[in-house]
Order: C-alpha cells, then structure tokens, then sequence
C-alpha cells in the first residue's frame, strides 16, 4: 500500500514498524464549539482509514485528543460566566453524539489534556534539562534554534521561517519562532502547579506527550487537516524528537481542506456549516458519501449542489442494495432456491481487487466509489426475478462488504423477508407457550396476509410461502 508522506512529499511505500499492527494518531478538537463539517473531513478521514487498515487485516491503534485548555474555551466560559471544563464537557459529548451521526466509530482511545498534566510536565523538564528550552519568570519556551531538523516537516529553513516572524511586545522569549511550551497563570484560569510555578501547557506540547503516553516513542501515522503542518505538527517533532532522541512519526497525513467559495471553512471565516445544520435537511450518510467521492487530499468545495448530487449518488447505491433484498424476498425462477451461483457471480470479486488496488493507492476513496458503481451496474444488468439465492446473496455481501469499508451502507438496516417471518413465528411460539392463543392466532392470520402459510411438524413449526 502506498501513502502520501507529507515529510517526503511523494507516496511512500506502506511499511508499519511492528508486521501487521498499526500505530496511528490525529489531532482532534478544541471543544469550545460543535465541530463544523470542514473539521468533520479530517475526522471521518482517519475513521476511514483506520477501517481499511483494519479490513486489510491490521491490528490498529488509533489515539485522537481533546484540547480540553485552550484560550478559546476560556474566553467563551467567561462569556457564559460557567467554568471552563463546563464548557469542554459539553463540547466533547457533542462531539461524540455528532460523531455518531456522521458513522464516525469511537477512537480507542480519546485522551484529554487536563487528563495528561503530570506527562505534559515531564516532557517539559526533559527539554529544559536537554537544553532544548528555557523558562522565563513562569513561562517556558522551546528553544528553536537548538533543533536541527526544525523545519523539516513543513520543508522551510530557519532563515526563511526567521524573516518573517516577529517577538509580540508582551512576549518574554529570546527568539520569535520560540514557542510556549507552560504558560504562567494569568487570573481566573485554569491552571496547574508546576516546577516553573501555576500554569497550564501551550497548545503544541499536549500531542507530544499524548503520542508517547498512549502509542510510544515512534508511531506509524500521524495526521490532521493540511493546517496543521505548521506550525503545529513542525512543533510536536520538535518537542518529541528533542526530549527522547527518536524519530517521532514514520508517515504524516494531511486532509486537503473543505472549503466555501474556494476559502477555507472555519469559525473565524463564519462561513461554516455543522452536522446539526445538515442533518436538518439531509441524512448524515450524504455527508460522508461526499466527503469520500473526493480524494482526501484534495481541496473540495462545500455547495448545496453538490450535496444533492452526493445524495442522488448514495440514493444509487442504497436502491442496488434495496432490489437486491427485493428480489432476494421475491424470485421465484427454477433456481430460486438454489444456494449455488451463476456463472456472472464469478466476476464479483475482481471488483473487490480493483476497490483494493483504488485504496491501496494513497487511500483514493474516489476511484474505490467509481468501482462500487461499476459493480452496482453490472450486478443491475444481471440480476432478474430468475436469479438464484445463491447468486442474489454474493451480490448483496459484496455491495454490503466495500461499502462497509467506508462506513457507508450500513444505515437502515432493512429485515428481509425472512427474517421478519422468523421473528414472528418465534413471538407465536412463546405466545402459544404462555397459552394467549389469541395471539398466536393474530401472528398466524398477520403471516397469512403475508402470504405465508404454517405448518406444524414434529420437527417444529415450518412456513412456506402461499
Ligand atoms: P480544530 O478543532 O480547529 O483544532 O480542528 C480539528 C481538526 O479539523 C484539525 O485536524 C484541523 O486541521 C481540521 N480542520 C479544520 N478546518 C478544516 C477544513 N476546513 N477542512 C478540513 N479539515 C479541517
Ligand atoms: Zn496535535
């Protein structure tokens, strides 16, 4: 499998340091507001790609945080007037209900900042003791220019990154591309004491300490929107790379932006749409079958046109797999009840090896959708009321199986035909136990309006269709 590597700039050969497992990292959140769908791209992203890895046969390990202090959690606490962990708690159970709705599955592990202090100061201390940073009345500062590689992720040269920056007048550090790594408290914050004094950690420190904490000194993947190159993931291979001296992520992931009108979508922009705000109009599913229809590193531009054209397109693939289920309820040919598969159900699998050839290729859900279709017109073009079981089943498990991988179809779980006689036989039987022959009856006369007729045998109860 290939993957773009934003620290080689070309597609890498998918090599993961222990054979067959998977350590993978993404920033997540700051909860200070429901996430907008710009951030839900990056999320649904890993949770993709964290499926196929796992499809493909890979034990996974999947971290993604919760910047649980932030100035911006602040400052809306104090427009509530409430507490600012009142604030990220609200915000990380939204997260997750939001979550939910888009078919995004729950990380294994979600840490939080305020969960992480005493290893956030640790790493702090080694830095200092290393001579990578440096404490001014309170605050402490990675020193930059002491970190040789600094630059290397983002591809930029001190030099360059210098001429450009400048120290703000109420900063204390010796250089402009300096950066907090403890800030010394300031009234009414939260904060934690600490060898420098009450403070709480700068924003770039808590990957650092969250990666080594939950996955190690090295992990496979690490990932975020393409914003956070630099300076936030330029700055976590800083601070890792410093304190422990190994290389700190093999394959860097970046999700190209969602954008308005060719501008980013973001809160400061205003020009931001939320799940909630979409799920008032449309099924969440449309909202992950768009994002997928693109590759994820390539900027997409959010329209109410392209969200209808996206829920035409999944209305495509639910319709394949609800004829199917139709059929399979209602085919009545010489080989209807036959398990084997006509000769076309050989073909179906070279489907599956083109979606895997597509997703092999630096994840390109859009080519993977392109096959789904491919498959779904030539399943169309052969299944009849003539199909056999066998046949119709090895169509619906294949359609079911690579829509799955992206978390799509999995919605509306229809009950065949089947299925719902056999739950209502089971409720006659334990009705006929518990002698409410009425209900028993009811069941009975509601499975003849079916058009299904019961027999009991000493074996138990058999139906066949009138
Ligand atoms: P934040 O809560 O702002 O830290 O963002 C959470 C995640 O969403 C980060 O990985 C960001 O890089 C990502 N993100 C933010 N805005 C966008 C956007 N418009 N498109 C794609 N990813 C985004
Ligand atoms: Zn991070």
């Amino acid at each position: 499998m290939k993957l773009y590597n934003t620290l080689t700039r070309k597609k890498d050969e998918f090599i993961p340091i222990e054979t067959g497992k998977i350590k993978m990292y993404a920033c997540g959140p700051t909860v200070y507001n429901y996430f907008h769908i710009g951030n839900a791209r990056t999320f649904m992203t890993f949770d993709a790609m964290r499926r196929y890895f796992q499809y493909r046969g890979y034990e996974v390990t999947f971290v993604q945080n919760f910047t649980d202090v932030d100035d911006k959690i602040i400052q809306k606490a104090l427009e509530e007037k409430v507490d600012p962990q009142e604030i990220s708690e609200k915000y990380i159970e939204a997260y997750f209900k939001d979550a939910e709705s888009l078919g995004i599955l729950k990380a294994d592990i979600h840490p939080k900042v305020t969960e992480n202090i005493p290893e956030i100061i640790d790493i702090i201390k080694q830095l200092e003791d290393k001579g990578f940073a440096y404490a001014v009345e309170g605050d402490v500062y990675f020193n930059v220019s002491k970190f040789k590689d600094y630059g290397k992720l983002s591809k930029q040269s001190l030099e360059d990154l210098q001429s450009g920056a400048r120290i703000e007048v109420n900063e204390s550090k010796q250089n402009p591309l300096d950066f907090a790594l403890w800030k010394s408290a300031k009234h009414g914050e939260p904060s934690w004491k600490s060898p420098w004094g009450e403070g709480r950690p700068g924003w770039h420190i808590e990957c650092s300490a969250m990666v080594k904490k939950y996955l190690g000194d090295t992990i496979d993947i690490h990932g975020g929107g393409g914003d956070l190159v630099f300076p936030h993931h330029e700055n976590e291979i800083a601070q890792s790379e410093a304190s422990c001296g190994a290389h700190f992520a093999n394959y860097w992931v970046h999700v190209g932006y969602l954008n308005v009108d060719n501008k980013k979508m973001s809160k400061s922009l205003n020009n931001f749409f939320t799940p909630r705000e979409i799920a008032q109009e449309y099924d969440l599913e449309v909202v992950r079958f768009f994002m997928f229809s693109a590759h994820y590193r390539s900027p997409v531009n959010f329209s109410k046109d392209l969200i209808e054209a996206a829920k035409n397109g999944l209305d495509r693939l639910y319709n394949a797999k609800n004829n199917i289920i139709h059929l399979m309820e209602t085919a009545s040919g010489i080989n209807a009840e036959t398990f084997e598969g006509e000769a076309w159900v050989n073909q179906l699998p070279t489907y599956r090896e083109k979606f895997i050839e597509a997703m092999d290729d630096d994840f390109n859900t859009a080519d993977g959708i392109s096959v789904i279709f491919e498959m779904v017109r030539y399943i169309n073009s052969n299944i009849t009321v003539e199909s056999s079981k066998g046949s119709l089943q090895k169509a619906y498990d294949i359609l079911v199986e690579l829509c799955g991988v992206l978390g799509l179809l999995d919605k509306k779980q229809e009950t065949t035909l089947e299925e719902e006689v056999e739950i209502l036989i089971e409720k006659r039987q334990q009705a006929r136990k518990d002698k409410d022959f009425k209900l028993a009856d009811e069941i009975r006369d509601e499975l003849k309006a079916k058009g299904i007729v019961l027999e009991d045998t000493p074996q138990g109860v058999k139906w066949k269709k009138a």
